[in-house]
């Protein structure tokens, strides 16, 4: 390729880059009690012909560390000598919360509930603060990687806004087993990327603090394919996949009684209403309760603690849409984005 249009240089915090170059910086963002200082790393693949800029971001709650693998993986697979535009990766946006292998900040706060945040508010607002001036407000398209919380593990799944052209054209792309249509949340990544201009996907798959090997499969190929339907990354996957699922609606089964349950459905499995999903033992072996499906739909999370009180969450339940096009019918979009 001929380089008679040479990209400008890329910066960022304490990194330059030329065009065709890979290389890592930090953003400083404040100092630990210890009086180091804690930055967020960051490497920036910096293509050498033109296109998008992209972020990769992870471990925004501290203990969801599969993210962290997917980006690994896909920074491992990239040559920016053949990449078109940039992509810049944040594996690790909440290094409190990592270092403490802690969903929060150290004062409690989720930092996703806590964009865009501002300069002078609290720990939390200003790493969002840092995250949108540094790395949202440079780029055309974001994924942000998650896993389930509490002990809860996840089908891999795209979290969207569906009702978006080109939200969905990329959510489709990614080619998850299935997408939800999730409506913005005050305070999230999502809902401040939104707000700037982003085109954002959150894929959420396995469970925090472990390395789920069809999440991490997954999360991999379906940030190869966003990259190759951006026409970034030509060696990117092409493989033929089958057509996510698609969901507008979504909500967890709660224990009826306090006890130990004992699961009967798999992540991706089909469910149909009052279908059983787990019974619930006492501690000497009475049967208590058994846990049945409130709506038909497939299982798209479940807890993995089989220590539950009443009202603890169980089975999350996706009802299905399948087809891509239009209405919503009858069902209201309740999605919460738990992630
Ligand atoms: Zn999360």
């Amino acid at each position: 390729m001929s380089a008679a249009k040479r990209r400008d240089p890329f910066r960022i915090g304490d990194l330059e880059l030329a065009a065709g170059r890979a290389g890592s910086g930090e953003l400083p963002v404040a100092r630990l009690v210890t009086g180091n200082r804690v930055s967020i790393p960051v490497r920036v693949l910096h293509g050498r012909a033109d296109g998008p800029t992209v972020w990769l971001s992870a471990a925004v709650h501290g203990d969801e560390v599969a993210g962290v693998e997917i980006i690994r993986r896909t920074l491992a697979s990239i040559d920016p000598r053949s990449l078109h535009g940039t992509v810049i990766a944040v594996p690790i946006v909440n290094v409190h919360g990592f270092l403490n292998g802690d969903r929060y900040l150290p004062d409690r706060r989720d930092l996703n509930r806590s964009f865009p945040g501002s300069p002078n508010g609290s720990l939390a607002g200003r790493i969002a603060n840092l995250f949108m001036t540094e790395i949202v407000e440079r780029c055309d398209v974001g994924v942000d990687l998650h896993t389930g919380s509490d002990h809860r593990t996840n089908l891999p799944q795209i979290r969207a806004d569906l009702d978006d052209r080109a939200t969905r054209e990329l959510a489709v792309a990614f080619g998850a087993p299935l997408m939800l249509h999730a409506k913005l949340r005050d305070g999230s990544m999502r809902a401040a990327a939104t707000a700037a201009g982003a085109t954002m996907l959150l894929f959420e798959g396995g469970e925090a603090w472990r390395f789920d090997e069809h999440a991490l499969s997954v999360g991999t190929r379906g940030v190869a394919r966003v990259l190759h339907q951006l026409g970034m990354n030509n060696g990117g996957e092409t493989d033929v996949i089958d057509p996510p699922l698609e969901s507008r609606s979504s909500s967890w089964v709660r224990a009826r009684r306090s006890g130990i349950s004992s699961l009967h459905v798999a992540l991706g499995d089909a469910v149909t209403k009052g279908g059983a999903l787990s019974t619930i033992h006492d501690s000497v072996g009475k049967r208590l309760s058994v846990t049945r499906a409130h709506r038909s739909g497939v299982v798209i999370g479940h807890t993995q603690h089989p220590l539950v009180n009443q009202g603890d969450a169980i089975v999350h339940i996706a009802e299905i849409h399948r087809a891509a096009t239009e209405t919503p019918d009858d069902t209201q979009s309740n999605s919460k984005d738990t992630s």
